[in-house]
């Protein structure tokens, strides 16, 4: 076995061939469409173990929904294949329910199985898949392309750059998620904590390190690690956020930092008046 690591690759080309790529889903649900694209990567050989993790994707699904919004999902699990990261890309006409916040359907499913040894890889592909999605014409392109080869000429263009102060993209549903599960840990029973700490786990590993680190100092020291911006103002200290700020923060998934108190920052509904 060779300990150096594998060196990382740039563009999504290089993890996905167009064999992986389903144009057209049959799947009319998210398990269907889950075990559908596994069936394509068991075919092409690139997994053996189809049923561990068909459960352990959909584990994590119901855990919080891995759809990103505006139409795409990522759904994913961190379990030796073998190699160092296998993906495959479905498409749907019609869409699928994935349980998005923003309540659209998906249309666009990159599944993700990458190895425990290599933490930081998922974080990297998503930073590149996410920067590469959020931008409407690239979802537009997809949706319309006409045949296959379209559609995996223009995945081809994804490219993960390495960036060291990448910004925190789409994270915010998970990292409050994390903070709720920590708080419950507190009043379980030792069955209940045992079940919350495999949750915990789930999402702390597909957290970047220093995000996780900087949440458990602040939950350590506050008690609370993730406050919601509502109107304007910060509810972990109660100061006013920046109109600068607030108006990038507002309806994102995106986390930011408050100036004043040092917490995450995420969205939150607007208090009914
Ligand atoms: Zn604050």
């Amino acid at each position: 076995m060779e300990t150096q690591p594998a060196p990382r690759k740039t563009h999504f080309s290089d993890y996905l061939k167009p064999q992986q790529v389903v144009f057209d889903l049959k799947s009319k649900d998210k398990v269907e469409a889950v075990e559908e694209l596994l069936d394509v990567l068991a075919k092409q050989k690139l997994i053996d173990n189809k049923k561990l993790l068909l459960t352990r994707i959909i584990d994590r699904e119901n855990l919080v929904s891995t759809a990103i919004g505006s139409g795409v999902a990522l759904p994913h699990a961190r379990v030796d294949s073998g190699g160092e990261i296998v993906v495959a890309v479905g498409r749907s006409e019609k869409g699928i329910d994935f349980d998005a916040h923003d309540g659209q359907k998906v249309h666009l499913i990159i599944l993700v199985v990458w190895n425990p040894s290599l933490p930081g890889l998922f974080n990297h592909l998503f930073a590149g898949l996410a920067r590469f999605l959020i931008r409407a014409e690239n979802r537009g392109r997809i949706l319309a392309a006409k045949d296959k080869a379209e559609l995996y000429a223009i995945l081809s263009e994804i490219e993960f750059k390495f960036v060291h102060e990448e910004k925190i993209v789409s994270r915010a549903i998970l990292l409050k998620k994390l903070q709720e599960i920590e708080l419950k840990k507190k009043k379980g029973t030792k069955d209940q904590q045992k079940e919350l700490q495999k949750h915990a786990a789930m999402i702390r590993e597909e957290l970047d390190r220093d995000l996780v680190s900087r949440f458990d100092r602040l939950m350590e020291r506050y008690g609370f690690a993730v406050a919601d911006a509502v109107d304007g103002v910060c509810q972990g200290c109660n100061i006013n956020i920046s109109t600068q700020m607030y108006s990038v923060l507002e309806g994102s998934n995106d986390i930011y930092v408050c100036e004043n108190c040092g917490k995450y920052l995420v969205s939150a509904k607007k208090k009914k008046k």
